[in-house]
């Protein structure tokens, strides 16, 4: 079989698209046959050794769909032919991946290959970001940064489901145009205004209750400048950079403010919540409330391609590989 193999850290070009040996499911595994992968900003932190994977050479990529081809000993909840997704497991950029089977879940008819591989991960990072990590209900005032983005969109979507004003940013008047499309109330090029003046002015000077931060350091610590006293600042990610020069100081100084820096692997190795958190997501998008915008389709052996247009901020929406 093919699949996308990293030998050492590095840019796009160690992407190196190769044959590579076929493995067995072991216990409590699968093997699926992907037919679409998701693009994620974690696979170019995995990529570049931002964050490390267990050993090299390795196969990137954290999020695949496809059918299941052969059931691992003592797993009864599947079986083969089953239309399945996964994720929170590196191996996906590959034409099959073997997957513990309490890291996969089963699709409904409604959801294809494609839409469950660019809505997963990004939907069950916003799923815990709404409802876990703070519970939003109608009345809350939140801003999300980087909107048009994979994540963003979809959060975007669903916190007006919620009942939220949702105050976003984007980076570029093209993707302003898009995340007001998609519901926003308000929309900031961050790119050309001050965010934090922007917010202010937007909510009269109280500030917002949540902000979601994937940019990370291009927006610190100005972020904790658009919460209100006791807001909380969610720093879920490093679009931007790592934020390295944290000041816990700060929270006291602009007003007693909580902070938190979820991952999504926290939330699916339960798997409970797991299948909770998955069952609302095919929800929202079943009715309608989140549409998911599948932007970018590149073959698996051009994923290298495909890292480029995210890391450059060319993409809007969901990214997906395409085995051949
Ligand atoms: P996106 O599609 O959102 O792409 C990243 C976006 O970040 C870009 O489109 C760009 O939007 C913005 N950005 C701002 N500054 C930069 C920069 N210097 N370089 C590149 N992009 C920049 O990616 P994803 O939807 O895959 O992920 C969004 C964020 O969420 C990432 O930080 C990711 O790591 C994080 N994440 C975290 C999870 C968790 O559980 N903690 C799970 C899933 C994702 P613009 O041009 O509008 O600024």
């Amino acid at each position: 079989m093919n699949a996308i193999v990293v030998h050492a850290y590095g840019g796009p070009e160690v992407l190196s698209y190769e044959s590579v040996p076929e493995r067995l499911p072991g216990p409590g595994e699968l093997l699926i046959a992907n037919r679409a992968i998701g693009v994620n900003f974690i696979d170019t932190y995995f990529r570049s050794g931002v964050y490390k994977a267990p050993q090299l050479p390795f196969v990137p990529g954290n999020e695949g769909a496809g059918e299941v081809v052969i059931v691992g000993e003592g797993v009864s909840e599947f079986t083969p032919g089953d239309r399945v997704a996964y994720t929170s497991h590196l191996g996906a950029y590959a034409d099959q991946t073997v997957v513990p089977a309490e890291l996969v879940v089963k699709l409904p008819g409604s959801v294809g290959f494609e839409m469950a591989a660019a809505s997963l991960l990004k939907g069950l990072t916003a799923e815990y970001l709404l409802h876990r990590t703070f519970d939003i209900s109608p009345g809350n005032v939140i801003l999300i940064h980087a909107a048009a983005g994979g994540v963003g969109l979809i959060l975007t979507q669903w916190a007006k489901h919620l009942g939220a004003t949702v105050i976003a940013t984007a980076g570029s008047p093209e993707k302003v145009e898009l995340v007001r499309s998609k519901g926003a109330d308000h929309v900031i090029d961050y790119t050309k205004d001050d965010f934090v003046t922007a917010v202010r002015d937007i909510t009269g000077g109280r500030g917002v209750d949540v902000v979601y931060d994937g940019v990370g350091k291009a927006t610190y610590p100005a972020s904790l400048d658009v919460l209100r006293p006791l807001g909380l600042f969610v720093s879920f990610g490093n679009a931007s950079g790592v934020i390295d020069n944290f000041d816990i100081l700060l929270l006291g100084q602009k007003g007693s403010l909580f902070v938190t820096r979820p991952t999504l692997g926290t939330f699916t190795k339960n798997r409970e919540i797991l299948l909770e958190q998955a069952e609302r997501l095919f929800h929202v998008i079943g009715d309608g409330a989140v549409q998911v915008a599948i932007n970018g389709h590149y073959p698996l052996a051009q994923a290298a391609d495909a890292h480029r247009a995210l890391q450059s901020r060319q993409t809007t929406g969901a990214t997906v590989l395409l085995p051949t």
